[in-house]
């Protein structure tokens, strides 16, 4: 065992501080919250007025470094109201102000944060040095969202749990490091020569970091449906850090179980991927509930988890152990959705996890990224990566939806989209919103069903990460596709017979594999009838309803709402668009592999059927030279 020469500890770090910050500043003290150092001062004014010292320190150990009012120095909340209230121009529109007393933070709520930050950050600047208490601004969506209003409410009034786990996080990070030897590897616990359950463990002798911990839609059994966290050198107790990459149930569904079972640690994920995330466990475990299902974890868990979660921003670089730094970039995939970058060690080596990623740009979300600092190993989904995976242009695909609508409304009948509630929802919208508008559909009504309203709000609160287009016309041309008056939100069940009964329409509704939801309602309603057509525009599981009816499943029992065994006779049609998924086929697949800078030396292929895996690490090998190879759930690699 050799011991590093550590330059990272908290000693070491205030050490730094106290030497540079100047006197006039009166340092009081310095904590860590989370990945980052906070610098309590007397007069933080004379350091936001004097930014050289803070530079020199963030130069020096390389960690973010904020810089808060000492309690003592921060005005009443009812002045620091009023001068906020002087800074900020009224069309601004502030919905909200929140002081937070444990970390000096006050949270403005604003329908035009732009207005709030003012020319080069000059009123959030203002704002400190007037008050003594630190801004963040929070956009308020023009569609309510429940969930982003209850979290903001929940942990307000968890502050001190919050502080207490911060500062913990920090020290963690901030421990020593023991050894100085390279030993890296990698773990396939779930997903791996399959699609669902994600779950990679990536460990240096050092640390040991999660990344994403998910489900698997259609299971048959608890060993299928979760992933093996059973394995012997997996212990949840010494787990450093759990990244989760996007939204999706097959990526983040068995996050809370975590916490069950000992995990007190962080969770890193983007900030739109903490708002749809809980989202989608609480719908999850409703789901759950209602099948009389047992639910692996509770609300309980989904809280901490919560109160656990580290929103980072794209581009972040955040140290999450002694010896791993993680960033973030955009994946493309769904709102909010990562690639994972890890660097580990100083320059010894790094890791790019694709995530589920769309190298392509869509209406809702620019294309992945494709660049990185350094790169040693590639893991890289493969949904859709066999060769006859070859899905049609954007423009295809889109006049192929519209026409099999036309069709089906033009005989009268209902079309049924079931969706996954986050993503492909969100770009049909602007695709039927557009074609209404143009005429290339007939007005009829859109009917939103399950979660995707509460969806849909979660977008608007979050614009600036959508594409450069659709932001365009959101902030510019003032025209959101979201709140269109095309779409009908059903709220109340009892609504769907007389739907399904009805004119002409379009029901967009939840499961997108038919595993649950209101979309299985509406199948039983509609399938008996052969104008109506079902249009599938995700991939179909296997194992799940959606993949059996796309086979040519014409019978299936189902349980009716008095729990009796019906047989629904398929007769409407089904069609299945693939054009519409967020996943890069296989020649964006191969692309992204040819673009990817620099090129890795080494590529792991996951998240795919056994076949595609194979296939397309063989593909890799031959057309680009580099080591490539398809784990098995269970494999354990050493990849330095
Ligand atoms: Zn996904």
């Amino acid at each position: 065992m050799t011991i590093a020469g550590n330059v990272d500890t908290f000693g070491e770090i205030k050490r730094v501080i106290s030497r540079e910050i100047p006197a006039e500043a009166k340092l009081t003290k310095v904590e860590f919250e989370g990945p980052s150092i906070v610098i309590y001062a007397e007069n933080p004014n004379f350091l936001i007025e004097n930014s050289e010292p803070i530079k020199r320190i963030v130069r020096e150990i390389k960690k973010r470094v904020i810089v808060r009012a000492d309690p003592r120095a921060r005005k009443r909340i009812d002045e620091a109201k009023a001068i906020i209230s002087n800074l900020i121009p009224a069309e601004a529109e502030i919905t909200d102000t929140n002081f937070d007393e444990g970390t000096g933070e006050v949270i403005i709520l604003a329908k035009k944060p732009g207005l709030v930050i003012g020319k080069g950050g000059s009123t959030l600047r203002d704002i400190a040095s007037q008050t003594g208490w630190r801004p963040t601004i929070i956009r308020s969506p023009p569609l309510k969202s429940r969930i982003i209003e209850q979290t903001l409410y929940y942990q307000q009034n968890e502050n001190d749990y919050r502080l207490d786990f911060l500062r913990s996080v920090g020290r963690r990070i901030h421990r020593p490091r023991v050894y100085n030897d390279s030993w890296i590897t990698i773990s396939a616990l779930g997903g791996f020569r399959e699609v669902g359950r994600q779950a990679i463990f990536i460990q240096t002798l050092d640390s040991k970091v999660l990344i994403d911990c998910g489900v698997r839609p259609g299971a048959q059994s608890y060993t299928d449906e979760f992933p093996r966290l059973d394995i012997s050198e997996f212990n949840i107790e010494e787990l450093d850090a759990v990244i989760v990459t996007h939204a999706h149930l097959d990526h983040c569904g068995l996050v809370p179980i975590l916490f069950k079972y000992g995990y007190g640690g962080p969770i890193y994920c983007t900030k739109p991927t903490k708002s749809l995330m809980t989202l989608l466990q609480l719908d999850y475990l409703d789901v759950a509930v209602k099948e009389g299902k047992p639910t692996p974890y509770g609300l309980r868990e989904v809280k901490k988890e919560l109160l656990h979660t580290i929103p980072l921003e794209y581009g972040e670089v955040t140290d999450i152990s002694p010896d791993i730094r993680l960033t973030l970039h955009n994946a493309g995939h769904i709102l909010g959705s990562a690639m994972v970058h890890l660097h580990i060690g100083d320059g010894l080596y790094n890791i790019v996890y694709t995530g589920d990623f769309k190298y392509a740009r869509t209406r809702l979300l620019e294309p992945a990224a494709a660049t990185f600092p350094r790169a040693e190993t590639l893991i890289m989904e493969s949904t859709y990566g066999a060769p006859n995976d070859v899905v049609p242009t954007r423009e295809e695909t889109e006049q192929q939806l519209i026409e099999t609508l036309r069709t089906t409304i033009q005989l009268g009948g209902k079309a049924l989209i079931p969706i996954l509630a986050v993503g492909r929802a969100q770009e049909i919208m602007i695709v039927l919103d557009e074609a209404i508008k143009s005429g290339a559909l007939p007005l009829v009504p859109i009917y939103i069903e399950g979660m995707l309203q509460e969806v849909t709000a979660i977008h608007t609160a979050y614009p600036e990460e959508l594409a450069r287009e659709l932001k365009n016309r959101i902030f510019h041309k003032g025209e959101n596709p979201f709140l269109s008056e095309h779409f009908v939100s059903v709220d109340d069940k009892s609504a769907r017979p007389e739907i399904a009964e009805g004119g002409p329409c379009i029901i967009m509704a939840t499961s997108g594999m038919l595993t649950g939801g209101p979309a299985l309602e509406y199948f039983k309603l509609l399938a008996p009838n052969p104008n109506n057509t079902m249009i599938f525009v995700n991939y179909q599981i296997e194992g799940t309803l959606g993949r059996s009816i796309l086979k040519g499943l014409k019978e299936i029992p189902l349980a009716n709402s008095a729990g009796k065994m019906d047989v629904i006779q398929v007769r409407m049609s089904v069609k299945s668009i693939d054009g519409f998924s967020g996943h890069s086929d296989r020649k964006q697949l191969l692309k992204f592999v040819n673009n990817i800078s620099p090129r890795p030396k080494q590529v792991m292929i996951v998240h795919g059927e056994e076949s595609k895996c194979i296939g397309m690490a063989d593909s890799i090998r031959r057309f680009f030279h580099v080591d490539a190879m398809a784990p098995n759930i269970g494999d354990r690699i050493r990849v330095k």
